[in-house]
């Protein structure tokens, strides 16, 4: 699954050229000496029109996104590991084991081909590290100045075991709300470069797989009512999606949520709210009371989770509107809504 360290790209051209997008022997170059090379596997060197796989479970999940973030390349990341981690962590909200992926690329004329190995080589090693395989893809081509480099598509499919329930319609008044770490990074990492912000500080994304703290929460049999990764919109729009979806109030203490000093700082420099900031390997866990210390304790012993904290719960009140609250220090309460724009565009 990984690309040898000593792999040299013997394609003929230095960038991916329109006639690497029109079928024929330029492409056939492309695919099998770039991402063949990266992915390979016993499914896709089948080399069929579809992948077929065996099925582990009676119940699939499956998800799709699409990955547009600008730049290509961004402190501890790129477009690469974000597609894979991305789609594998959308899986791993619904308490599904991940297993395969679909990857397609839309190319633009003119990236040099050594971006596109990096890029690729990049999700390789994500998808070695999350334990999945990337069994089909596609490629396109289109014009220069009519892309951005790269757009890339990720699909995933998962196993979701028998007892395994996990979803907003789960969540219940009363249940507990724990949060994975530190929030903002990936956000702010992206547009320290995006604005040529220095930071003072090498602030890295937290773009990172959460398969292994929730493999660990499914496997010792915690309550664990709904998974929600806080990505696009960050930890405010996640919680307030939440309460909208599943119809009751939740109250956060703000002083709990953990913010990196170089992403406050950078926040007050750019007028942006940290608990909007988008992340890429944070999540929430929504829990019932009496597994709450234990899931906790499951969080902090996983190195992507280690910074768990509890950070509010479900309210009991009737006639739940589905508000977020934060509670201030001064315990004044500032309610967290969904945003009409994007706070970032670009971030993912
Ligand atoms: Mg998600």
């Amino acid at each position: 699954m990984t690309l040898s360290p000593s792999c040299s790209v013997p394609v003929r051209h230095d960038t991916v050229q329109l006639a690497h997008g029109g079928g024929g022997r330029l492409m056939r170059e492309l695919i099998e000496q770039v991402f063949a090379a990266a992915f390979d596997n016993p499914v896709l060197a089948s080399r069929h029109d579809s992948a077929v796989v065996p099925v582990e479970a009676a119940r699939l999940a499956m998800t799709t996104d699409s990955y547009v973030v600008d730049p290509l390349f961004f402190p501890g990341g790129d477009i690469g590991k974000l597609a894979v981690f991305g789609t594998v962590n959308d899986l791993c909200m619904a308490g599904a084991e991940p297993a395969y992926l679909t990857a397609g690329f839309v190319l633009e004329e003119g990236l040099p081909i050594d971006s596109l190995v990096r890029i690729v080589r990049s999700m390789a090693e994500a998808c070695a590290e999350c334990g999945v395989a990337i069994v089909t893809g596609d490629t396109k081509v289109v014009d220069h100045g009519r892309g951005h480099g790269v757009y890339l598509n990720t699909a995933g499919v998962g196993w979701v075991r028998d007892r395994v329930d996990v979803g907003p319609a789960r969540i219940q008044p009363g249940d507990v709300v724990l949060l994975s770490g530190d929030v903002g990074r990936h956000g702010i990492a992206v547009m320290s470069v995006r604005s040529g912000l220095a930071l003072g500080t090498e602030l890295e994304s937290d773009c990172a797989p959460l398969v292994p703290p929730v493999r660990a929460l499914i496997d010792d049999g915690l309550d664990v009512h709904c998974l929600r990764d806080l990505t696009r919109g960050g930890l405010a729009s996640a919680l307030a999606e939440l309460a909208l979806d599943a119809g009751v109030d939740v109250e956060i203490d703000e002083a709990r949520v953990p913010v990196h000093d170089a992403v406050r700082g950078a926040s007050e420099l750019l007028g942006l709210d940290p608990l909007y900031i988008a992340n890429e390997g944070r999540m929430v866990v929504v829990v019932a009371p009496k597994d709450a210390a234990r899931a906790l304790g499951v969080l902090r012993a996983r190195p992507v989770s280690s910074g768990a904290v509890r950070i509010g719960s479900v309210s009991k009140k009737q006639g739940a509107q589905g508000r977020v609250s934060a509670r201030g220090a001064l315990g004044n309460l500032r309610p967290l809504s969904l945003q009409s724009g994007e706070q970032l565009p670009r971030i993912c």
